[in-house]
């Protein structure tokens, strides 16, 4: 990339092109680097499976497959890695297509009734406790999907990362409907925090790779919260717990204003 001069300064029209034109070859170098980092972070990701499946299929190959034990050792370890890389390939994907298309299929859901059901099957595939709080229904205009997947990345979080019951608040503030999810964990340390939506971001790597993280969950969530004009914010103690706060705008409640004002 170049810079582009413009020597003329006392044109005040090219002066301003320059400046936009400039402006426009800093936003490239930043895609382009963070495009970069993300090719160069996702090849790391799928790496290291690939190398442990490798290197069992040669121990099978070189060893024969007479010893039932390493056999079933190197046929777990396979199965193992080739699920994370699935599904490493399952969010990048997500991820990418979240980034490039930004389109999303909105219409009238019920919010707190999404809630409880996602939380429901949850609870039973993980026999955790859920609790749900929302007194009302909360209608809002959103992706039915993407509000889906955002719910699971944020409550199996809850999850992984505690071993206690997990709270979800729902209500509405100016403007907003605020949904909260809060567990009781092990929380993430203060100097992380400001990390914790990058791509394949980990306050621990051995840790999450126990846990089968992949660091991609909150990139995901802050994409599909972006793409409805809302926020993601977190707070978090280590050893007390962690607390996502998600704002999402009032959209219904905006519509039957507006359409409210037409009548008028
Ligand atoms: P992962 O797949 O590793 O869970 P995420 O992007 O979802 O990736 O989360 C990034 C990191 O943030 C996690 O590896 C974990 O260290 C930390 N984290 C996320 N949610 C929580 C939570 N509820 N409690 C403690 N740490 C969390």
């Amino acid at each position: 990339f170049q810079r582009i001069h413009i020597e003329n300064k006392s044109n005040d029209e090219l002066d301003q092109m320059g400046h936009t034109f400039n402006k426009m070859i800093e936003m490239l170098e930043n895609n382009y680097e963070k495009q970069q980092q993300f090719v160069s972070d996702a090849s790391h990701e799928l790496r290291t499976p690939l190398t442990v499946i490798e290197s069992y299929s040669r121990m099978l190959k070189r060893w024969g497959m007479s010893d039932p034990d390493r056999l079933k050792e190197a046929v777990d370890a396979i199965y193992d890695e080739s699920q994370r890389m699935k599904g490493l390939t399952i969010q990048m994907l997500s991820l990418a297509s979240g980034e490039l298309d930004q389109s999303l299929e909105l219409k009238e859901i019920d919010l707190s009734l999404l809630t409880k059901e996602t939380s429901k099957k949850l609870k039973q595939v993980y026999e955790r406790e859920i609790t749900v709080e929302a007194c009302e229904p909360t209608i809002i205009l959103a992706d039915d999907a993407k509000m889906k997947q955002l719910l699971v990345i944020l409550l199996e979080n809850g999850l992984k990362y505690s071993s206690d019951e997990l709270r979800i608040i729902l209500s509405r503030v100016e403007g907003y409907v605020k949904v909260e999810v809060s567990d009781r964990g092990i929380g993430i340390p203060n100097q992380d925090i400001p990390h914790i939506f990058e791509r394949f971001f980990r306050v621990d790597q051995a840790r999450s790779r126990k846990t089968g993280g992949s660091g991609l969950g909150l990139a995901i969530a802050k994409t599909i919260v972006d793409a409805h004009g809302g926020k993601i914010t977190v707070k978090s103690q280590e050893q007390v717990g962690t607390t996502f706060t998600i704002l999402l705008p009032d959209l219904q409640r905006k519509v039957i204003r507006d359409e409210g004002k037409d009548n008028e």
